[in-house]
């Protein structure tokens, strides 16, 4: 074991993951000596098991309408064929690009990085392997992995991360959950070819998310074909020959291929022995931090997925950024990090990009709002024939004339919402969004062209 003044950091992260690469680069940058402990590949789960592949397997998916849209402008494409073992291996050869990247930029910072999971033994020393270090600063950027129903033959159960570690997959899959991931292997699954079952405990998934954008994905995904089962659970799963039989809440029992459960994360932190440091946890694993990203122990941090209110790769790129500058940058309180108008977005198909409030979510905070709507085809579907919807909306508060929320459901909703976000933060108005030149013909054009609010 190694005690001595070579494993003694300034600065100390556990996971290299968007929040603690960031935070160790920049550290070291500002002259701090620094360490990084990971037990995975480099990058943490947006890159090997989220994010990354989830996109390459999306753009995959796409191209499935796409070639059916082709005929539509002259093409004659004979029936496509999909293999998975080569989308799986080209994906790997691109993660292991990645995970060297990542290594490169680590080494070239002057950051030690240590391969292996770290524990604490005490607030300030932490076992990786057979190696011992100290630190005077620690950061914990250990994010979160899957949770798991607690239901009879849970076992029986896949999750995102099989998703991205498989490469034959049977026809018929069954997908648990309304969340982000849900929604995205609905469309990753059934664009590749497979008959998809997405069940839901509520009425309408994507809870959150203004309800024009989830009732139009709702019937977007009904026209794909894909088997909505709202108001109804998983209550067990039995492994029957080669299928699994999922009896449901409601009575009902069906056998499919595979089942894949996207209820949400768990924070990471049940081996890292906070106990011993005594770092303190929400009742979920999670760790409360204060707005320097301070645990209940003065010098122990936490960013990302295992402390933050988002779960998204750049909060925890920004966090950890943000935090390296306090502790180590020249400048300590210039910069903070703003969560106003976080945008997001939802690879399924079609995709939703939305930032601010949605329209519920501005009544239900006192706002006297008017709405802005538009639904349409897609100039691009009036020669492919698909009755693909567009919609878009903008929230905005009547008193001011601020635009507080902006949603689409389209085509490049993701790329679109971007810009939206930079609007909103600097408080443009409605008038604004209106003397807006048009750029035609887009889709986004709209956003600059809705004159009359919806009738209330
Ligand atoms: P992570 O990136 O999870 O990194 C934590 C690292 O810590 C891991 O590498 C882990 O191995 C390591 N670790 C854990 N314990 C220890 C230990 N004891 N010692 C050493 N290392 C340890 N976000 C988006 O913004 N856009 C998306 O499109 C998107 N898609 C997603 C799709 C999926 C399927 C999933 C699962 C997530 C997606 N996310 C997306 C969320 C995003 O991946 C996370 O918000 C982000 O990775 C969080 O970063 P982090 O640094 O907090 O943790
Ligand atoms: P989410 O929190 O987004 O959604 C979880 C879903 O599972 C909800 O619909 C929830 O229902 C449902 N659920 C929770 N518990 C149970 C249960 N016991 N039985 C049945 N259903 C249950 O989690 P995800 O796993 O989809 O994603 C995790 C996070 O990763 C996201 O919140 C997001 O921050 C991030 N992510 C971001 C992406 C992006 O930016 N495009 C893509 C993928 C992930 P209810 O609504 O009723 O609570």
């Amino acid at each position: 074991m190694n005690t001595d003044s070579d494993h003694h950091y300034d600065f100390f992260v556990i996971g290299a993951g968007s929040g603690g690469v960031r935070s160790a680069r920049i550290a070291a940058g500002h002259g701090a000596k620094v360490g990084v402990a990971e037990g995975n590949p480099l990058g943490g789960t947006c890159v090997n098991l989220g994010c990354v592949p989830k996109k390459l397997y999306a753009y995959a998916s796409d191209f499935h309408m796409d070639f059916e849209d082709s005929r539509g402008y002259g093409w004659h494409t004979s029936k496509a064929l999909f293999d998975w073992s080569i989308l799986k291996s080209k994906k790997d050869n691109e993660i292991a690009r990645l995970n060297g990247i990542y290594k490169r930029l680590l080494d070239n910072s002057g950051v030690n990085i240590y391969d292996d999971f770290a524990t604490f033994l005490d607030a300030k020393t932490l076992k990786i392997g057979d190696q011992i270090v100290t630190a005077d600063k620690i950061l914990i950027a250990v994010g979160g992995v899957p949770s798991r129903p607690n239901i009879q033959g849970a076992e029986h159960i896949l999750t995102s991360d099989d998703v991205f570690q498989r490469d034959e997959w049977p026809e018929d899959i069954t997908i648990l959950g309304g969340g982000y991931i849900a929604v995205e292997m609905a469309h990753i699954f059934h664009g590749l070819g497979h008959v998809v079952n997405l069940i839901y405990r509520g009425d309408l998934f994507l809870r959150g998310f203004d309800d024009d954008l989830r009732k139009q994905l709702v019937a977007e995904m009904k026209i794909q074909g894909i088997n909505l089962i709202f108001n109804d659970n998983i209550q067990a799963i039995e492994a029957k020959g080669g299928l699994k039989k999922v009896s449901m809440e409601s009575g009902k029992s069906f056998e499919t291929g595979e089942v894949i459960a996207a209820i949400g994360r768990d924070a990471n932190t049940g081996k890292l022995g906070l106990d011993k440091a005594g770092v303190e946890m929400n009742d979920n694993g999670s760790i409360p931090v204060n707005d320097s990203y301070e645990t209940n122990v003065a010098h122990i941090y936490a960013v990302g997925d295992v402390s933050s209110m988002y779960q998204l790769t750049p909060v925890a790129i920004k966090e950890g950024h943000f935090l390296a500058d306090d502790l180590f940058g020249p400048n300590k309180d210039v910069k903070t990090v703003h969560y106003d108008n976080v945008a997001t977005a939802v690879f399924s198909h079609p995709p939703i990009g939305t930032v601010g409030l949605s329209e519920s979510d501005a009544r239900d905070k006192g706002h006297d709002v008017e709405i802005f709507r538009t639904s349409f085809r897609a100039l691009k579907h009036t020669l492919t024939g698909r009755e693909e919807k567009t919609l878009m909306k903008l929230v905005v508060d009547k008193a001011s004339d601020k635009v507080l929320g902006v949603h689409m459901i389209g085509t490049d909703a993701p790329e679109i919402i971007q810009p939206m976000a930079i609007a909103l933060n600097a408080g443009a108005t409605k008038a604004v969004f209106d003397r807006t030149m048009p750029v035609h013909p887009t889709s986004s054009e709209e956003f600059v062209t809705m004159r009359e609010p919806v009738k209330s």
